[in-house]
């Protein structure tokens, strides 16, 4: 089969090229380093099967040429990252929105089956735990950053399953819940390389707010295997699954753990949300996913322990970037 992955030289998009390679499929990158990096798909490169190019989903008539040569696309280029996303609304929302718009334009005039990464951000606010797709969006308002990144993604759901159920183009939805591992950067605001990077630093772990707030983290590699199997399954096609653990963890127990595994002297430190970010910021308390739904569909758990993770990528910034 062959692929095309936007976002391809992302953090996930990574490694979901470096899963279908190793699955002897043919890989097409479309990535416009913004906030991916050339180095994550350097050891790609000189893979037969592997092709890149450095341009954006915006320049249409490239993206029209590389859907047409696949069989399926990923769409996984968008703007990430909290601290991005506060500090450059504009960006965020016109990337997220115009973006998806062209690929699922673009696709549906070849009829290609396409993936769209979305985010368990979609919740906001909701106290409906664990959170079930068929559940409610709790959005802040529209004064606060934050949420257009919630909105603008809601929308590309919005959009992918309009697509399936108006013009038959086969769509399916994923929302990831805290995806972390190695390769992912903390230039963006995301807390476990965060901390990895300042534990084996020696500097102070930055815990925003009191740390009571909880995530709950996956393994990238458990991610890969589940957007995998989901194209796989026409069953899918016009639904939104949820992808993450269960195993919920506060930031501040998450800090104190990192250390561990970093055997780092760090001091914890609080730092109020309105310094880490903007006034008036807000945080979600919890997120939890209910993975009843893909469970069912494909069989998938995840499989890689939170101790297994905070390893995986504290070893990755001990040995360099
Ligand atoms: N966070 C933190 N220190 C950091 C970075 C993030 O305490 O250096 C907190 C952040 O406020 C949030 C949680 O860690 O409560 C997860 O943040 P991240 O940006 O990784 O993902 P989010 O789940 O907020 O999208």
């Amino acid at each position: 089969m062959r692929y095309l992955i936007t976002g391809g030289a992302g953090f996930i998009g990574s490694h979901l090229a470096e899963e279908l390679l190793r699955r002897s499929h043919e890989v097409y990158v479309i990535d416009d380093l913004s906030t991916g990096s050339i180095h994550n798909i350097k050891h790609l490169k000189t893979h037969d099967k592997f092709h890149y190019v450095v341009d954006t989903v915006m320049n249409r008539q490239l993206t029209a040429e590389l859907i047409d040569q696949v069989d399926i696309v990923y769409h996984l280029a968008a703007a990430v990252g909290v601290k991005l996303i506060v500090e450059s609304p504009v960006r965020t929302i016109e990337t997220n929105i115009q973006a998806t718009e062209i690929v699922l334009s673009l696709a549906n005039k070849k009829k290609r089956p396409t993936f769209v990464a979305s985010t368990s951000e979609v919740y906001g606010k909701s106290l409906e735990l664990p959170f079930r797709e068929d559940g409610d969006l709790v959005m802040g308002g529209t004064t606060k950053g934050r949420w257009s990144y919630a909105c603008s993604k809601a929308i590309d759901e919005f959009l992918a399953i309009a697509y399936w159920k108006e013009k038959k183009l086969p769509t399916v939805v994923a929302r990831l819940f805290n995806t972390v591992g190695p390769r992912q950067t903390g230039q963006y605001g995301m807390v476990v390389p965060s901390f990895a990077r300042q534990a084996l630093a020696g500097h102070p772990i930055t815990v925003y707010g009191d740390g009571k707030q909880s995530r709950c983290f996956t393994h990238v590699a458990d991610v890969v295997r589940a957007l995998i199997a989901l194209m796989d399954k026409p069953e899918a096609y016009g639904s939104v699954f949820n992808i993450g653990n269960h195993q919920e963890i506060s930031i501040l127990d998450l800090a104190k753990q990192v250390r561990e595994v970093a055997q780092s002297k760090s001091e914890i430190v609080f730092v109020p949300y309105e310094k880490a970010y903007e006034q008036g910021f807000e945080d979600m308390v919890r997120r939890v996913p209910d993975t009843t739904k893909i469970k069912n569909l494909i069989g998938w758990q995840p499989t890689v322990s939170l101790p297994q993770i905070l390893t995986d990528v504290v070893e990755f910034y001990r040995r360099g970037p």
